[in-house]
């Protein structure tokens, strides 16, 4: 990698915990990036389980890193950790982020923030609007929070009779309870039930999906039944994004419904990430033309 050339004395670290971590588009994403903007930083990523992370956080600290990244299995597991939490992850109970802030480790989650984000250069606010988001499981979660601390109106979650509900019921608790003050709507549903999805998607403004139905090994199906459930003034959003084209995204299209999928979020997340480690904005659309 040509940015390895300029690693010295006085390079700062950024790192990744995480589990499996080879197919991580992360560390090409922020070398790139701080080899655009001359950043005396390198991003590496660290093969680091539930195990080793207590340990692999200490030994974050004793090396005084400049921030890390943590992904799966570490997201939730990493908040014993860490000494102060922002309120994207306080309410998410995940972080994927920890800025170093002279010696405190701080947790953030840029996942949801990068979803409203990347609505927000398809030019669209979420303030105000009604959504319903199918799932509860890490993608969903930091997205229906951050939808919440942003201002949406009213957020219709469903998920599936799986291990996940409970965690469904939970962040609808949260929203309606611990996050009283943002006045909020928060419903849960079984996706199974069809009919109340319908009508759910029927007075939403936004339908998001927050499972990986649609990408491998579930690529070819959908989260909803058929488009009929869809609108041309609808927006559907999805996580996923290999392929970049889910079934989902075929339907909303199908009806001429904006259709996003999940690039915009995982990019942003990066960049949010990126820009709270650095202070500075990270060159996207330089990523964009480099990775994507
Ligand atoms: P997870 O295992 O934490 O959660 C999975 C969720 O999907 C749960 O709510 C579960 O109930 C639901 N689910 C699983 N199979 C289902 C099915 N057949 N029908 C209905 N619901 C089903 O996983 P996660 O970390 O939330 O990841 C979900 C997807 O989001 C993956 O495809 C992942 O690649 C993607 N993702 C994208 C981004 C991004 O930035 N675009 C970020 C994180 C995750």
């Amino acid at each position: 990698m040509e940015n390895l050339g300029r690693i010295n004395g006085k390079t700062e670290l950024v790192g990744l915990l995480a589990t499996p971590i080879g197919h991580s588009l992360s560390p090409a994403m922020h070398n790139l990036a701080f080899d655009k903007l001359g950043l005396n930083c390198a991003y590496l990523a660290f093969e680091v389980g539930n195990e080793e992370l207590e340990d692999a956080v200490k030994g974050m600290r004793a090396l005084n890193v400049k921030g890390f990244n943590v992904s799966m299995p570490n997201k939730m597991k990493i908040l014993p950790y860490l000494d102060e939490l922002a309120d994207s992850a306080k309410f998410s109970g995940a972080v994927n982020t920890v800025v170093n802030v002279d010696g405190k480790f701080v947790g953030h989650s840029t996942d949801g923030m990068g979803y409203t984000r990347n609505l927000k250069e398809h030019g669209i606010d979420i303030k105000g609007k009604k959504m319903t988001l199918i799932g509860s499981g890490g993608a969903a979660t930091p997205i229906a929070i951050q939808s919440a601390l942003e201002g949406v109106a009213e957020i219709s979650i469903f998920a599936r009779d799986d291990a996940f509900f409970p965690q469904a019921e939970e962040n609808v608790r949260i929203i309606n309870e611990d996050m009283k003050h943002l006045n909020v709507k928060a419903n849960v549903y079984p996706l199974e039930n069809v009919e109340q999805l319908k009508a759910e998607i029927a007075t939403s403004d936004i339908l998001a999906n927050g499972t990986g139905v649609g990408m491998k090994p579930l690529e070819g199906l959908s989260v909803i039944q058929d488009e009929s459930m869809l609108r041309p003034d609808l927006i559907v959003t999805d996580v996923v994004y290999i392929p970049r084209k889910s079934k989902l995204m075929e339907q909303a299209e199908a009806v001429g419904a904006t259709a996003i999928n999940g690039l915009g979020m995982m990019l942003w997340q990066g960049a949010l990430a990126f820009e709270l480690w650095t202070g500075k904005q990270m060159p996207v659309d330089f990523i964009k033309e480099q990775l994507f």
